[in-house]
């Protein structure tokens, strides 16, 4: 048998100077014999802490030691039973600050942890490409509506149907997915995987009905009546601004309409689609998360010449994933640290040529427990830039919940449902994602599906047998 290596077994990338001119994605995924080369790196831990750490409780041993014996239809059946989007998950979960944080291995000094989310990817590719499902059961227990086509509603839709349930997706935009669809890369995360497992979804029964907007096309009384139970997984989709002067400028943008015109609307292969998407070559980015990191490499690959991201507190700090922050920086994507915008300046003609900044100091921690970042007097100094986009967060889009007044809110404006159970205060109503918890990640919407499944599984059974 092979020996264990220190490290992780690399996955083959994409040259950074040539992937920063195209959307293709960055990284290859493994071979067979890479795959297996990770696999025996893993130490079949009896109490796996592993598991404990993933959102869906995936039997990470279990589908590794399946790899290690060269059996991947058990690999993926064994992935399939917990997560119905694990193609999705190899290749966007923050895998660092879960599975991987606590993997034993990774605990001894020479080692690195296993690369779990990789072999997910590997396992989960290998099924697509193999056309591997399983049988769907009759849609015999009754009828659920889910409310958005995320990671939530497409993860509850997919458990539902696996316990015999007729699940109907509602969504409002004419393709589902959610963000995975219309807010994260081609080169992160290319759609016609996204395509492929919703596929995989809609085999097992679930119906998804596109161009629905609920609250307006359809009412939630309508929905409440005709359905046994509802999960509301709608997101939050709403760009927060940065609101300092020159916002109105020609060339100031939310992350949220550059990348969806690029990602959703295909911008980037103009003319080819008829959606025209703005291109510079001073590009400047507002923010630290995944979503700022998207937004500059697909500046870059637009063809700018200079994207500089402005973040006002530290690398430290950054909550963008490690990985997709080393990949900008081998594009060259360059990083103003400790820096604030105050004002966009324009030419005189309403368009943007600056910006100007500020830079901070990290003070005393706030509430989240970071140290507070606090401007420095006198610091101000500008950055060149025809276009700026900001990516500072998100919030609930209110359509929906200001149509439904029954529904109780929390104080931040996200709906108010029960941690565990996903139970809202009207019966039979359920709520999960990023519409609950605020802005996450794919996976903590994905266990909230999980969970509500569930939750509406009892909730309908109870009701029958009154
Ligand atoms: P969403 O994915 O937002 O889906 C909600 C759906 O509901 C949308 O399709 C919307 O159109 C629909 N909808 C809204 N209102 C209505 C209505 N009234 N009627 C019908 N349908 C409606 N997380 C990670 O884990 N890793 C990453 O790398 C990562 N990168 C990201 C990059 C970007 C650019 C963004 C924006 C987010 C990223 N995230 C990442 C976060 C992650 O994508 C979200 O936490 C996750 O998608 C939330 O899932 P959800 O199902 O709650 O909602
Ligand atoms: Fe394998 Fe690491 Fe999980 Fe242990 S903790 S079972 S080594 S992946």
């Amino acid at each position: 048998m092979a020996k264990r290596s220190y490290t992780k077994t690399p996955m083959k990338e994409q040259d950074p100077i040539v992937r920063s001119t195209n959307f293709s994605e960055v990284a290859l995924g493994y071979t067979d014999e890479e795959g297996r080369l990770e696999a025996i790196r893993c130490l079949q831990c009896k109490d796996a802490p592993c598991i404990q750490y993933c959102p869906v409780m995936i039997d990470i041993p279990g589908f590794i030691q399946a790899i290690k014996d060269e059996d991947m239809p058990e690999a993926y059946r064994i992935i399939n039973r917990f997560s119905n989007l694990p193609a999705i998950c190899g290749r966007v979960c923050p895998q660092e600050k879960q599975c991987e944080m606590v993997c034993r291995l990774g605990k001894s000094k020479k080692f690195e942890p296993v690369a779990i989310g990789k072999l997910e990817r590997y396992v989960a590719d290998w099924a697509l490409e193999n056309a591997v499902s399983e049988e769907p059961i009759p849609l015999d227990k009754g009828k659920v509506a889910v409310i958005g086509s995320g990671p939530s509603g497409l993860t509850v839709a997919g458990d539902l149907a696996k316990m015999g349930y007729e699940a109907t997706i509602f969504e409002a935009l004419h393709k589902a997915g959610g963000v995975l669809s219309y807010g994260i890369p081609e080169f992160r995360l290319p759609k016609s995987i996204v395509a492929k497992e919703i596929n995989q979804i809609k085999a097992a029964g679930v119906k998804i009905e596109t161009n629905v907007i609920v609250g307006r096309t359809i009412t939630m009384e309508e929905i409440m009546d005709q359905f046994d139970a509802c999960y509301i997984a709608v997101g939050a989709g709403t760009p927060n601004f940065m609101g300092i002067p020159g916002t109105g400028l020609n060339g100031v943008q939310a992350s949220s309409e550059f990348l969806t015109r690029i990602n959703l609307m295909h911008g980037y292969e103009f003319p080819k689609y008829d959606t025209p998407v703005k291109r510079s070559k001073k590009v400047a980015v507002i923010g630290g998360g995944n979503v700022a990191m998207d937004a500059a490499r697909s500046a870059k690959r637009l063809g700018a010449d200079q994207v500089t991201v402005i973040y006002r507190r530290t690398v430290e700090e950054l909550p963008a994933r490690e990985e997709e922050y080393h990949h900008s920086v081998e594009e060259g994507i360059e990083y103003e640290w400790l820096t604030a915008p105050v004002e966009y300046l324009g030419d005189g003609d309403g368009n943007l040529v600056g910006v100007k900044c500020i830079k901070m100091e990290l003070g005393e921690p706030d509430d989240s427990g970071r140290r507070r970042p606090v401007p420095i007097p006198d610091s101000e100094f500008i950055i060149e830039s025809s276009e700026v986009i900001e990516a500072i967060g998100q919030g609930p889009n209110k359509i929906l919940l200001e149509s439904y007044p029954d529904m109780n809110l929390n104080k931040w404006g996200y709906i108010d449902a029960d941690e565990e159970t996903c139970a809202t205060n009207v019966p039979g109503l359920f709520a999960g994602g990023d519409i609950v918890t605020g802005a996450a990640t794919v996976i903590l919407a994905m266990g909230a599906g999980k969970l509500a499944a569930k939750e509406i599984d009892a909730y309908i059974t109870q009701q029958k047998d009154q």
